[in-house]
């Protein structure tokens, strides 16, 4: 059943005998003063259609900031889904020189565009985390240039920040700490089972072993080292056809033998 308040107007809310169900018409929706490019939706806290600037303004272009707000749900984010073998849903941000209107190409070093991730401090919503895309060279149609690096910003734990470059990814296949001389591949407790590479440099060449592998004896300050080949199982599971060596003392591999 459809009921109206005074004005004629189609009470929605459940309290007031209506139902959402019952909103088929647009006109029934009482809203104090909408503007241009309002969208009408349902606000749940105060039982009450409203008009909020959900849609573009001005020639399609949102002239304002678009908040996807959810409180109610663990988790929730727009999905782009495809079900094409040959089209697949993307996210694209756009960036140039010049206007929107009158574009002109992007210089080295750039934003191109973020993901940013962002927590409440208590106070306000501040950025711990932002995957940022950048310009790698000035582009340009004729070479066709579109050199593009990723960079990974981070706010260091335990420091006043600010938030700053932290892993780059160039190009050229690389994949740099932001600063020189910074960070470790692993820890004590969080190992890379294997690390394979061609050159090994810069700097001296240095073993994390403290003691003998063969006669278990602790390594001391100027003590002089031998190197051992050990088998050790390869990738494809088949032990013994891939070698490393090991530091041992220089008795023992004055004595010889294996690593024991
Ligand atoms: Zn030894």
């Amino acid at each position: 059943m459809k009921v109206y308040d005074t004005e004629g107007k189609l009470l929605t809310s459940a309290a007031g005998g209506g139902s959402t169900d019952h909103l088929d018409d647009i006109g029934d929706v009482d809203v104090a003063s909408p503007a241009d490019g309002d969208g009408i939706y349902w606000n749940n806290a105060n039982g009450n259609w409203e008009a909020k600037a959900f849609l573009p303004r001005a020639g399609g272009t949102l002239t304002g900031p678009l908040y996807i707000e959810y409180e109610s749900y663990l988790s929730f984010g727009p999905r782009v889904a495809s079900d094409s073998a040959s089209v697949r849903g993307m996210l694209q941000f756009q960036r140039s020189r010049g206007s929107l209107a009158s574009p002109s190409a992007v210089q080295s070093g750039d934003y191109l565009g973020d993901f940013v991730a962002q927590g409440h401090d208590g106070s306000s919503y501040q950025s711990g985390a932002v995957f940022g895309f950048f310009a790698e060279e000035n582009w340009g149609t004729g070479p066709n240039r579109r050199g593009t690096k990723l960079v990974l910003q981070l706010w260091q734990a335990g420091t006043s920040g600010p938030i700053g470059d932290k892993f780059i990814f160039e190009s050229a296949e690389n994949f740099l700490p932001a600063h020189d001389n910074k960070g470790n591949c692993g820890n004590a407790s969080h190992r890379w089972k294997l690390v394979r590479a061609v050159t090994v440099t810069s700097g001296d060449l240095g073993f994390e072993e403290t003691s003998c592998r063969r006669c278990g004896e602790p390594f001391r300050v100027g003590d002089m080292l031998a190197l051992t080949v050990v088998a050790c199982p390869d990738p494809a599971g088949r032990d013994g056809a891939s070698v490393r060596t090991v530091p041992v003392c220089r008795r023992c591999f004055l004595a010889g033998g294996g690593p024991g």
